[in-house]
């Protein structure tokens, strides 16, 4: 239960009305958002102290989201939040792209060079790989977030790359990883959510293969409740009965994560539809529908690459991508980051 309090309350008020919460039991969180002072109620208060709640003069309204996520609920901020990563910005009208190879390999370099070169805003690359298979590439682990972070420093590039373990946050802040990933099979690992959470740093959560909106949004409240400020979703497909496409991108959580969160929304049409050609098309439609970022593979010999191959972009496509970023962008009354 959100309480939106007037504009210019004190800050003594605001402490009184969750003091009156806390009296009670009821744990009380407070949003950053600095424009307007709101909090949460993150156990349910009894209906009598609600309604007196309600009658407090500072009190300017009161609303019950969905589902028990509360901080990731639209109305904990005023305007929808923007995440900073580097010089990168993703969501209130600010649109980047992270791109690079599924899993950090020989041909890193060339590949950041050309993430660079193509006008993406975040380098992007697996050092620990989630496979189905135990016989698969399974990344180069430490040794693979040193040659991320340095072709991202050698490009003057953020980047972003998966955590599959808790026991390798120490790894990821030693290498001043920009931005962690966690991946659509971990959607639901909470020990690690806690543990990303409370790191502070910023984190893009993968919607898991057969994870709800709900479900989701409560692995997003895991990570905003264990401390997470910068927080992106990413819709990468969900896996449905259509075998045709590796899953099946669903843009229609778009405008409908719209007014339930306020957390920016990342697409990933490479793991929805595992095609490296039919990528540009919906990179462009998920732009059209509202995404604040889309996250891409690039590989500039995809034919060696380690994982992912069939869905790598050549360097020459990626730059296509971004053109058509920048335009939809124009076009839909945003504005694409430039570096
Ligand atoms: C990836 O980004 O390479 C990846 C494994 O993604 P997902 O978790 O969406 O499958
Ligand atoms: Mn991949």
């Amino acid at each position: 239960m959100i309480f939106r309090l007037h504009m210019g309350t004190s800050p003594e008020k605001v402490q009184e009305l969750r003091e009156r919460l806390e009296s009670e039991g009821i744990r009380t969180r407070l949003s950053p958002e600095s424009a307007r002072p709101i909090f949460a109620a993150v156990d349910k208060p009894p209906t009598g102290l609600v309604e007196e709640l309600r009658a407090d003069e500072a009190v300017e309204g009161i609303v019950v989201p969905r589902g028990a996520w509360q901080l990731a609920a639209r109305a904990f901020r005023e305007k929808p939040q923007v995440v900073q990563i580097g010089k990168a910005r993703i969501g209130g009208g600010d649109i980047s792209i992270m791109a690079g190879p599924c899993s950090v390999d020989e041909h890193l370099e060339e590949a950041a060079a050309g993430v660079k070169a193509a006008g993406a805003q975040i380098l992007r690359g697996g050092a620990y790989k989630p496979r189905t298979s135990p016989y698969s590439f399974q990344g180069f682990g430490v040794e693979g977030l040193r040659q991320l972070k340095d072709a991202g420093e050698a490009n003057d590039l953020p980047v972003v790359s998966e955590i599959m373990d808790a026991a390798q946050l120490p790894a990821f802040v030693d290498h001043d990883i920009d931005c962690l990933q966690i991946g659509a099979r971990n959607m639901q690992n909470f020990s690690l959510l806690k543990a990303v959470g409370s790191s502070g740093i910023p984190v893009l959560l993968k919607r898991g293969l057969a994870g709800t909106v709900d479900e989701w949004l409560y692995s997003a409240e895991y990570l905003l409740a264990f401390g997470c400020s910068q927080l992106m979703l990413c819709e990468r497909g969900i896996r449905t009965y259509e075998p045709a496409t590796r899953n099946t991108l669903d843009l229609t959580v778009l405008p409908l994560l719209r007014e339930w969160t306020h957390l920016p929304i990342v697409v990933d049409p490479a793991h929805a539809v595992g095609v490296a050609r039919y990528i540009r098309p919906l990179a462009k439609a998920s732009i059209a529908a509202g995404a604040d970022g889309l996250t891409v593979e690039m590989h500039p010999d995809p034919s060696v690459a380690r994982s992912d191959a069939d869905q790598a972009l050549l360097p020459g496509e990626l730059s296509a991508l971004v053109a058509d970023a920048r335009i939809m962008a124009a076009v839909t009354g945003r504005r694409f980051v430039n570096m």
